[in-house]
């Protein structure tokens, strides 16, 4: 559907990249056409009621920006001139500026090896009797030791605002980042793990800090008085268009979560015995969403990171290097300059490209460029090529070994098609009958033999990616029919079910039961949640099944038929507006 994919001529492989599906462009079709006048703010409500669910705080409030909720942070909690606040060395800047807008001043604190996150110790190193408050930073993804940082903000009576932006879904101890502190932000810029285009929430669990920062947040406008002003106010507001993509991609965050650590793990896999640097780690309370992937080069490596990356880039591969120490800036040079740890990793360390449209493929490709780099020749042969190469074939795999089956009614299996099963005489004959039997129903009117059906499975189903097929069994272990999925994209989260072959051996019921078992499968194991079909308009039977279960028709195209030697096809007809036309090929699609 909407997700960008890499080109087969391929572009540059970016760090970052959203996933967008159809639950986001209808969501924002509908605010942009009915989300005005009386529905202005809907979207806006709706998406700050479900984000504190999720994050499990009392209030949300969107926000133009992460940083516009930093500002409004420091704003409501009061602080002001002559405060300190405690910030990691090695964050994005806004986490460093946000403090002077209120006129408090950033003192940067060391960071941990592993996770690159503000280090506990360094913060009490820090603290004096004007620190008002710390700002933990989520740095790509892993959550900071929040055990740590509160026993120290409740020992020192500081505030807690935790910078949450890259962090949406990582957990602490089962908690969600941004439920720990006063008061959190989190991103929605375009680069981030959920995207509305730019955009930011805050939270917080206190009620009277929500209020002001609401109140801040609409220029302080007298609550009780129209257009009434006492103080500077800010106006960082998200629109409700905003709002509605939001709420698209809030409805799919754990599918986005899931998505960044298998990146992650493909990286792993393939880059895990490289000795010259180390990986994004997952402490044993953390639950990393690694929504930036990334490497930092061993000391001893005595590898030139910005040369590292410029030979990457001639290879198409994109990179970024990790945040300057802040107090390196221009911008804070009166800074001490003594954070060791955060010195040092910022120079070796680099996010590797992590966007959601990524392949297993273009990992193995930044893989193979990243290996080449270092002079090695990419070991894909030994472990990587005896592994599955898609997901799909790992689940191919697993389903092989454990049939799936209808909890509810325990009535059908469903049993993959394997290169083994093609030796069963009996499957291959009962395909070759069943499919001839029925034969009106499929595009290639064209009579099937056993040699051609065993062909069939081999090329095109076994050999296939983007295909399976299961023989579907009742409680008997009796044959009763063939199922399958092609065109399975993965990456789109899109796939089509194929004819079923052997329908009328049963009963429209167990069609039905059987059909909604794989759809189920499909969308738990596969994560695909839009599933096309095509069928003839003549085919009442089938058509009617397929609505019963929630299918639309959303295309019909004229065929015609096409007879050449012994084949029998039916083709689209294109660009012939004189043709009668006796049948239409109709797509269904179930969301
Ligand atoms: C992205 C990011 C921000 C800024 O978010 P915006 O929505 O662009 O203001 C702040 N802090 C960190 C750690 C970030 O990664």
């Amino acid at each position: 559907m909407m997700t960008g994919t890499q080109d087969l001529k391929r572009g540059m492989i970016l760090t970052a990249g959203p996933s967008v599906t159809s639950t986001e462009v209808d969501l924002v079709l509908e605010a942009v056409t009915q989300g005005w006048n009386a529905r202005h703010s809907e979207f806006i409500k709706e998406f700050q009621c479900e984000f504190a669910k999720y994050i499990d705080v009392k209030y949300a409030m969107c926000t133009s920006s992460c940083t516009g909720a930093l500002h409004l942070a420091f704003a409501s909690l009061g602080l002001k001139a002559g405060d300190e606040v405690l910030i990691p060395e090695n964050t994005w800047v806004a986490s460093g500026v946000a403090p002077t807008y209120v006129g408090a001043k950033p003192v940067f604190v060391d960071i941990e090896q592993d996770t690159w996150c503000m280090s506990p110790e360094s913060v009490l190193k820090h603290i004096t009797p004007r620190t008002k408050a710390i700002v933990p930073v989520h740095l790509y993804g892993h959550p900071c030791d929040m055990d740590k940082i509160m026993e120290i903000a409740r020992q020192y009576k500081m505030l807690v605002i935790e910078d949450a932006a890259p962090s949406v879904g990582a957990q602490w101890k089962g908690r969600r980042t941004g439920s720990f502190g006063d008061i959190s932000a989190f991103s929605f810029q375009g680069a981030k793990i959920m995207v509305s285009g730019e955009g930011g929430m805050f939270c917080t669990n206190d009620e009277k800090v929500y209020k002001k920062a609401q109140y801040l947040n609409d220029y302080a406008v007298d609550t009780n008085k129209s257009f009434w002003i006492d103080e500077v106010g800010f106006k960082y507001r998200m629109s409700n268009l905003q709002a509605a993509m939001g709420i698209g991609q809030l409805r799919r965050v754990e599918e986005l979560v899931e998505r960044k650590r298998q990146i992650f793990k493909w990286y792993e896999e393939r880059l895990r015995e490289c000795s010259e640097f180390y990986l994004t780690t997952e402490r044993p309370n953390a639950r990393n969403i690694y929504w930036m992937s990334s490497l930092v080069f061993n000391e001893d490596a005595k590898i030139d990171r910005e040369q590292f990356r410029a030979q990457l880039k001639e290879k198409m591969v994109d990179s970024r290097p990790f945040f300057f120490p802040m107090s390196s800036l221009p911008v804070f040079e009166n800074q001490s300059k003594s954070n060791p740890v955060a010195y040092s990793i910022a120079k070796r360390g680099m996010n590797l490209p992590s966007g959601h449209n990524l392949r297993e493929t273009d990992i193995d490709y930044v893989c193979e460029a990243i290996h080449s780099v270092l002079g090695k020749r990419f070991s894909r042969s030994s472990r990587i090529m005896q592994q599955p190469t898609s997901i799909l074939m790992t689940l191919k795999n697993q389903a092989a070994k454990k049939p799936l089956n209808s909890v509810e009614n325990q009535k059908f299996f469903l049993v993959p098609v394997t290169y083994q099963s093609v030796k069963d005489e009996n499957l291959i004959s009962d395909y070759t009958n069943w499919r001839n039997e029925q034969l009106k129903i499929f595009k290639d009117e064209t009579l099937t033999t056993k040699i051609s059906t065993e062909n069939w499975l081999l090329k095109n189903v076994l050999d296939n990616k983007d295909r399976i097929l299961f023989e579907v069994a009742n409680e008997a272990g009796e044959r009763k029919g063939f199922l399958g999925l092609q065109n399975i994209a993965l990456d789109e989260t899109s796939c089509e079910l194929d004819a079923l072959v052997g329908p009328h051996l049963l009963n429209e019921e167990d069609r039905r039961n059987f059909i909604l078992l794989l759809l189920n499968w499909i969308r738990t194991e596969l994560k695909i949640h839009t599933v096309y079909f095509r069928v003839f308009d003549d085919c009442g039977d089938l058509i009617r099944l397929y609505e019963s279960i929630g299918f639309k028709e959303i295309q019909r195209v004229p065929v015609k038929k096409c007879k050449q030697n012994s084949q029998t096809e039916w083709k689209e007809v294109v660009s012939d507006p004189f043709r009668k036309v006796s049948r239409y090929l109709v797509t269904y699609q179930r969301v």
